[in-house]
């Protein structure tokens, strides 16, 4: 690697969302000059290396290079305590390695995942600046970042049982967000480790040179508002996926996927009418109890809308066996249904036949779907989904959040209101946002601009 041209490292969370953004946010940045070492997890490059394509462009350019991290944490991150186990070896193992590459190379700056505080450690008395990049939308960010005004109003931890009442200590938010719409992490004991730990590396943002945010000002404008009050050096640069198509830098057919993807779908979805099709992902980590899988299937069959379902083999709590699940469910979907273990997100969603997403709104999906114009039908899991999933509905008008149940009656009911009710009203908004969010991304928009911004603030640093 020429030592010359400013060089960054990036440093992701170990989770599918979190390095597909960091690689997307990478193949942005190496066009403009700059030199990149990306550290991944030794089980993500494994995974990376076996269906996405992106590692072999990444791989075929001279400023490039992957620094494989071995011995974190390898388990699932389904739940708080679980993404404790992370946190705790990524201190452990990934602080001190961390700190020896910038002492070892002419580093620029690190950008690393804002949810991986410890990086601002291992920078600690070295001279180089840290950029956050947060993978969550900025609605997300700052909840997580206002859990402290929340236990010192008293509106946290959670008392009684009413979940409909409104939270009143979040800015910006006050007159829609609910109880049950703040993160997931909100509803456990206050003692709770993740949600101390959580709103303790979302605070220590203000501490980065800057924080990047894939999110566009004309969808998060008043929150982003908010945020610059403590974070004031932000780059909303996003919808990256978006971003890297406006400047030629990506196909749709390019991968970061994990898993392998099964195409035949799109031959299926060839097959069907114009915005007929309810495509249904919880995206990589979600899980459902078997009753929740049988409660949205029935939803999904009796709602006579053709459905594309995406059944992971791990999606299933407890049972590891895809084929089964598989089988299970075709024996009453053959007419209506296609279950696929992992779809061409981005390519379904651009499909013409797809109408509407069932969607757990992981930040990528929901973006996924503003860009593509499709409707949403919410049903978050946990974390910042719940925050994502009520501005879906009552700020952008997008769809409609079924969080907290999955009865039959209430999937067939709102999947048809979203596709049939109130189709017209919701295909108008997603349109709209969909052109809002390729303006931000083209020549003169503001992620545009941020970007350029962001790379010639990263080039004059330490010079
Ligand atoms: N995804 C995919 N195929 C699938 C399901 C999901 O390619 O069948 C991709 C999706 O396009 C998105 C990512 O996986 O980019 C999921 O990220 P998200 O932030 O939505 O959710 P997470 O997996 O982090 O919960």
């Amino acid at each position: 690697m020429d030592l010359q041209t400013p060089h960054v490292l990036i440093f992701p969370l170990p989770a599918q969302g979190h390095v597909n953004a960091m690689l997307k946010l990478t193949e942005l940045l190496l066009p403009a000059g700059l030199n990149i070492t990306f550290l991944i997890s030794s089980k993500d490059h494994r995974s990376l290396c076996g269906y996405a394509t992106v590692h072999l462009r990444l791989n075929s350019h001279p400023g490039f290079r992957f620094h494989v991290i071995e011995g974190l944490y390898e388990g699932p991150m389904d739940t708080g305590e679980k993404l404790s186990l992370m946190f705790d070896s990524l201190t452990e193992v990934a602080t001190p390695l961390l700190r020896k590459l910038i002492l070892d190379f002419p580093v620029r700056c690190v950008i690393a995942d804002g949810i991986n505080g410890f990086s601002l450690d291992a920078a600690e008395g070295t001279g180089v600046p840290v950029i956050f990049f947060r993978t969550i939308s900025a609605c997300a960010f700052w909840a997580y970042f206002s859990i402290p005004d929340l236990i010192s109003s008293g509106e946290l931890p959670l008392t009684g049982t009413n979940m409909d009442e409104l939270i009143m200590n979040v800015k910006g938010m006050e007159g829609f967000l609910r109880r049950r719409d703040l993160p997931s992490f909100c509803r456990s004991e206050i003692k709770n480790y993740t949600l101390h730990q959580v709103s303790n590396i979302t605070r220590r943002s203000t501490a980065a040179h800057a924080l990047i945010l894939n999110t566009f000002d004309d969808l998060e404008g008043p929150i982003l508002s908010q945020i610059r009050k403590h974070c004031p050096n932000i780059y909303t640069i996003g919808p990256l996926h978006a971003h890297l198509k406006s400047r030629s830098l990506s196909t749709l057919e390019s991968s970061n996927s994990f898993y392998k993807e099964d195409k035949t779908c799109l031959h299926w979805l060839d097959q069907q009418s114009p915005k007929s099709v309810l495509y249904a992902s919880f995206g990589s980590l979600a899980t459902l109890e078997r009753d929740q899988l049988l409660e949205f299937w029935h939803g999904l069959v009796n709602s006579k809308k053709p459905f594309l379902w995406v059944i992971r083999k791990d999606l299933v709590l407890g049972e590891n066996d895809e084929d089964k699940v598989h089988i299970d469910l075709e024996k009453g979907t053959k007419e209506r249904g296609y279950l696929v273990g992992w779809a061409p997100q981005e390519e379904v969603l651009a499909h013409p036949a797809v109408g509407a997403f069932l969607t757990h709104n992981g930040w990528n999906s929901t973006l996924e779907s503003v860009v593509a114009g499709v409707p949403m039908v919410s049903w978050a899991f946990f974390a910042d989904q719940q925050v994502n999933s009520r501005f879906v509905d009552v700020v952008w008008k997008l769809g409609i959040d079924m969080k907290d149940t999955c009865d039959r009656t209430k999937v067939e009911r709102i999947v048809n209101e979203v596709m049939v009710v109130r189709k017209e009203e919701f295909i108008d908004s997603a349109n709209h946002m969909a052109e809002l969010a390729m303006k931000s991304v083209c020549e003169g928009g503001s992620s545009y601009n941020n970007l350029d911004r962001l790379v010639e603030d990263i080039k004059a640093m330490g010079v």
